[in-house]
């Protein structure tokens, strides 16, 4: 399971416009959060983020 750590994300929201699932979102507080039920752990997120804040769980 692939989950956000938020001291890292810095919430520029990159990997929102590239999940493919739309399974990726900012939440109120700027930092994203992933629906583990949507998510198909393609990884498309985790190899993108600048910050390496996706981290397998
Ligand atoms: S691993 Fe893929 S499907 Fe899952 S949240 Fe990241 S970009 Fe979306």
């Amino acid at each position: 399971m692939l989950v956000v750590n938020k001291e890292k994300c810095n919430g520029d929201a990159v990997c929102t416009m590239l999940c493919p699932m739309e399974a990726i979102a900012i939440g109120e507080d700027g930092k994203a959060f992933i629906d583990t039920d949507q998510c198909m752990e393609c990884f498309a997120c985790q190899t993108s983020c600048s910050q390496e804040a996706i981290e397998e769980q």
